[in-house]
């Protein structure tokens, strides 16, 4: 560690001195000056470098998962690789005709054959996907949502302000825990209501229990207006093709995509960084004459995805084809048995000298599957370490519980199994 350099008698250092001795902190000129000119306007210089640790801390940069919540909203949700070599790329251009092409040719066309839909459409999210779904399709008409539906996903995404921003008309059936296919009817059959769209919502984060009732998509799609459905959690199959093994049970109620279309609904809009496992992004799949009333929307320019994540859900719709599961990071962690991740923690046990093998639990997490917990196997270290993990050189998100910390392997990358010995290794042995 440098040190400050000692001012002149009586005189705070330079800001320009002061910013120099803590060069080594990597950080750009400007901001090096920024933490010295804080450090001494607040009249403690050797404030430098903890305020240059503060912007470093503030950075967007990798962590390790070890919560064992494997869609974190705090980290990302699914955890997804973007690397991509510099230079131009066919964006929106048809090599074979070299006219202007689409954007929404690629990618998107490619997740509609795997949900086994006749077009598809990428936008910035889900939220943006279900606004544009409803300016397109409803503006200034009615669209019935079932009062059990009405619900607020996180993060803000609340379904009656989404709809009054958008430009439709809201209108309620049934009641918050049960609600009959009759009632979307009697709404859709008064002209008053002038219902474009009936609006299915998965309740994500949530479960009602007890006395209640729901239609079933088979019904909602038979009342005679198009049925758009916010499936939210992007589960593409139901059937899980890409998975030897099969779906998991913790999946079965979850709605699929590809099932939720051949049920009859006209659309369905989903996540991209919830179970599709790729980067922030909203799809609408279905119908290819919704589709494409969608894509000519002014919103649709919006909500428009880069070429980045374009390109990173080209790349994870081609390793679906392929059914190479475990190169999609999330699939590879959700799969993982009790066994390869008891094993995992027993070498970083061993190596670090610190922590026992407990079992744990891991949970979907992301507003998707509110009551499901998967087995796991986690390494406790006795006391509340969260705030050393995180203090290592790649940062360690763990939990808490029953007053020790728990590193769960299910969310930690095998790759990233060394850098926990390291950081285990800095926590005191003697706890
Ligand atoms: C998560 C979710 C959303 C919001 O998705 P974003 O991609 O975060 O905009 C909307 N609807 C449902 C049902 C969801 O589960």
């Amino acid at each position: 560690m440098s040190t400050t350099p000692p001012p002149p008698a009586g005189r705070p250092p330079s800001v320009d001195a002061l910013a120099r001795s803590i060069a080594d902190t990597g950080l750009p000129h400007p901001l090096l000056v920024s933490a010295a000119r804080d450090a001494i306007a607040s009249g403690d210089p050797d404030a430098a470098r903890s305020n240059a640790a503060r912007i470093q801390q503030l950075m967007l940069q990798r962590v390790i998962n070890a919560t064992g919540t494997m869609l974190h909203t705090n980290l990302g949700r699914a955890p997804n690789g973007v690397s991509q070599s510099a230079g131009f790329r066919n964006l929106e251009l048809d090599l074979a005709t070299g006219e202007r092409g689409s954007r929404q040719a690629q990618a998107p066309s490619l997740i509609a054959n795997l949900c086994g839909a006749e077009a598809a459409i990428v936008v910035n999210n889900c939220a943006s996907a279900v606004m544009l779904i409803l300016a397109a399709l409803a503006p200034g008409r009615g669209v019935a949502v079932s009062r059990g539906e009405l619900v607020e996903i996180g993060g803000g995404f609340r379904v009656p302000d989404v709809m009054e921003q958008s430009g439709a008309t809201l209108v309620e059936v049934g009641t918050t825990n049960r609600t009959r296919a009759g009632d979307y009817r009697k709404r859709i059959d008064d002209p008053e209501s002038d219902i474009a769209l009936v609006m299915q919502i998965h309740q994500s984060n949530f479960k009602i229990m007890g006395f209640t009732e729901m239609p079933s998509t088979r019904a909602l799609a038979d009342l005679g207006v198009p049925l758009a459905s916010d499936i939210g959690s992007g589960l593409l199959d139901a059937a899980c093709p890409w998975l030897p093994m099969g779906p998991p049970s913790w999946l079965s109620d979850e709605p699929a995509a590809k099932q939720t279309l051949a049920d009859g609904a006209a659309l369905v809009a989903f996540s991209g960084d919830k179970l599709l496992g790729g980067p922030q992004a909203g799809i609408i799949a279905g119908n290819a004459e919704l589709v494409a009333k969608c894509a000519q929307h002014p919103l649709a320019r919006a909500l428009r995805p880069g070429g980045l994540v374009l390109g990173a859900l080209q790349e994870l719709a081609l390793t679906y084809m392929r059914r190479d599961w475990e190169a999609i990071p999330f699939w590879k962690m959700a799969m993982a048995t009790p066994d390869e991740l008891e094993a995992r923690a027993n070498t970083i046990v061993t190596a670090a000298g610190v922590g026992s093998v407990v079992e744990t639990t891991s949970v979907p997490g992301g507003g998707t599957l509110p009551t499901v917990e998967i087995p796991s196997v986690g390494i406790s270290i006795s006391g509340d370490r969260r705030g050393q993990l995180r203090a290592a050189p790649v940062a360690i998100m763990a939990r808490v519980i029953d007053e020790s910390t728990v590193l769960d392997l299910r969310t930690i990358d095998e790759a990233d199994d060394d850098a926990v010995v390291a950081a285990l290794r800095e926590v005191p042995a003697s706890t």
